[in-house]
């Protein structure tokens, strides 16, 4: 399984989509690949024999050479995608941002393990998680900034007013894999951040490194992802508590077996019992009503339902 992202400019946008659905294809690749004209990110699986070749299809095409990839479990027999998908989108990673003059590519220097676990100690750094509140919820660097927010869009709204007391110190950002802090870096020296560095390959890059170069390890908890395996526990610290007891530490995600509600909360092993599975009295109530009256109340409420603080949206959403 790997994954890889690179902001780039994409032209012919449908033609190199079409390029890489038929090549992909035919390498046996399954998984998703998002291309706008800002870059390109995916997150698959490919068989171990084909490796090589998808290799040289991607690194000696334009606009796609030199990407790094990010292989997150070599050789394993879990089969996280079932379909291939290659999708054009407006940007890979939604923003929000529709500022002409912005330029993504103009980003902060990286900083490697052993200066992050330096600037995590630092009273004049900010080390900022860039990722969304139910990923932070569970797993972080210590004394992380973190936010309350759903999705990369509110981030970017509310980045510049929540670390202005750090404009003149030095700020850290970090996400999962690279792909926001680097828009997120930019975004900030955009705006007038003169000191934004952020980690090369993110959580994941930080976590390799450390194993390798046998340092401290300052990440406390799990490493949300998004495929089925939801996350990968670093540390058994549990930073989190169960969503519906509220204090019971608790750091596993289900999904509300209310398939219209579909919302992803914390849950407990004593509360998923007494809520058989649901989010709330409301869904398990809704889930004895008879088929008709079910309908009638999906157009009604569910489909307005904005209650979504937690539910599981993918990375580009
Ligand atoms: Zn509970
Ligand atoms: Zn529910």
């Amino acid at each position: 399984m790997l994954s890889f992202y690179k902001y780039t400019k994409v032209e012919h946008i449908k033609t190199t989509r079409d390029y890489l659905y038929d090549t992909f294809l035919n390498l046996g690749v399954l998984g998703r690949i998002y291309i706008a004209s800002e870059g390109i990110n995916a997150q698959i699986s490919i068989p171990k024999k084909n490796y090589a070749k998808f290799q040289k299809v991607m690194l000696n095409k334009d606009p796609f050479k030199n990407i790094d990839f990010n292989i997150t479990e070599d050789g394993a027999q879990t089969q996280s995608f079932v379909k291939l998908i290659v999708r054009i989108k407006d940007k890979i990673v939604a923003d929000g941002i529709e500022d002409s003059t912005f330029n993504v590519k103009n980003t902060g220097d990286y900083i490697n393990a052993k200066e992050i676990n330096k600037a995590i100690e630092d009273d004049n750094t900010v080390v900022v998680d860039v990722r969304n509140a139910y990923e932070s919820e569970i797993g972080r660097f210590k004394n992380a900034h973190t936010m309350k927010v759903d999705t990369f869009r509110q981030q970017i709204k509310k980045l510049c007013s929540d670390l202005s007391p750090y404009k003149n110190k030095k700020v850290v950002l970090y996400c999962t894999g690279g792909i926001r802090c680097e828009k997120a870096s930019a975004w900030l020296r955009h705006n007038g951040f003169l000191n934004v560095k952020h980690i090369k390959q993110g959580i994941i890059g930080y976590i390799r490194e450390v194993k390798e170069k046998g340092l401290p390890n300052k990440f406390i908890g799990k490493n949300f992802v998004f495929d089925d395996r939801r996350a990968e526990s670093v540390t058994d610290d549990i930073l989190s508590n169960c969503h519906i007891c509220k204090n019971t530490k608790c750091d596993d995600y289900t999904d509300c077996k209310n398939q219209f509600c579909d919302t992803m909360f914390i849950c407990c092993s004593s509360c998923a019992i007494r809520k058989k599975g649901f989010c709330s009295y409301r869904c398990l109530f809704f889930s004895k009503l008879p088929k008709n009256i079910k309908k009638m109340l999906v157009k009604n409420t569910y489909k307005k339902k904005d209650a979504l603080a937690y539910k599981r949206k993918a990375l580009t959403q």
